[in-house]
């Protein structure tokens, strides 16, 4: 198994960026990742002392790896074992920025105890339900900040890019050069104030090389089965739009089914769904619930 420190970051997807990592298709890698403020967030009488440094909100993502084998042109399949968070997650709320922003009426910084698997915040008790907010590669051209999504992955922001999920992600440029970061201990479809419960955390992942084949964008599949198709757009509308047009792409290279009559399906088996509505551009998913078409396959 290989390791990686939350110390080699990136804060933009790009070619440019040189590997941290190096890894064969096939490998294990353990992969800590700070939290998006850089675990400098503090609450008055925070009880994780003192920070290192400034709070910046800039959603560092660990690595890049360099997936020995995976070529332009390939997916990356990387299955996500596991999501261990650490102790303690910061949330902030202001006026300047969030879906709520208009009503919001004090800012707020806030340090919410990980414990037992569990979170309490205004005397409500919570189940975590670890996901990974950034996760992806280098795009196809220029640099993409590691605050925004898109069809290289990156801050989808997704509640179900969670343990036992795979995620696949179209690979432009040799290495693939994965990074992952912005890890929520809990996070509710939409992440509407702006932010979840934001926390420093190791990810176990595995990620595998599938040749000559690619999506347009980021999918996934749930441990239940379900296939989601992950898009972004300008706004809720367009990613909606991308998203749908995304998932018809994908059944009908994988059924023989006639396109009219899976755009039918569609409408009964698939379920167009938020992922975030905050990040500079917007992320919707498609999802196909699991076992709804026979042996579908990535
Ligand atoms: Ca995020
Ligand atoms: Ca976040």
């Amino acid at each position: 198994m290989f390791t990686l420190s939350d110390e080699k970051y990136i804060t933009a997807f790009s070619a440019e960026n040189e590997p941290v990592l190096r890894v064969p298709d096939g490998a294990t890698v353990a992969v800590a990742t700070q939290d998006c403020y850089m675990n400098n967030l503090r609450a008055a009488n925070d009880p994780r002392g003192e920070a290192k440094g400034p709070a910046i909100g800039c959603n560092p993502a660990t690595g890049p790896i360099f997936v020995e084998g995976a070529m332009p042109g390939d997916t990356l399949a990387c299955d996500i074992l596991s999501i261990a968070v650490g102790e303690y997650a910061s949330m902030r709320i202001s006026n300047r920025s969030g879906f709520m922003r208009g009503r919001v009426t004090e800012p707020i910084v806030r340090c919410v105890p990980l414990k037992d698997g569990f979170a309490e915040l205004a005397g409500v008790k919570m189940p975590l339900d670890p996901m990974i907010g950034v996760i992806g590669v280098a795009p196809e051209t220029g640099e993409v900040s590691t605050e925004a999504p898109g069809a290289h992955g990156g801050n989808m922001d997704s509640r179900l890019i969670r343990a036992g999920s795979t995620l696949y992600l179209p690979v432009c440029h040799e290495g693939a050069l994965l990074a992952l970061g912005d890890v929520h201990a809990k996070m509710g479809d939409g992440e509407m104030c702006v932010c979840g419960l934001e926390c420093p955390a190791v990810v176990m992942l595995r990620v595998r090389v599938i040749h000559g084949r690619q999506e347009r964008w980021p999918v996934l599949r749930g441990e239940d089965g379900s296939f989601s198709v992950l898009a972004s757009g300008e706004d809720l509308d367009e990613a909606a739009r991308f998203a749908a047009d995304a998932m018809l792409d994908f059944l009908v290279r994988r059924s023989q089914i006639d396109v009219n009559e899976l755009i039918l399906l569609m409408s009964l088996v698939c379920h167009l769904e938020v992922c975030q509505v905050v990040d500079p551009l917007i992320t919707a998913r498609v999802r196909l619930e699991g076992g709804a078409l026979p042996e579908l396959a990535f």
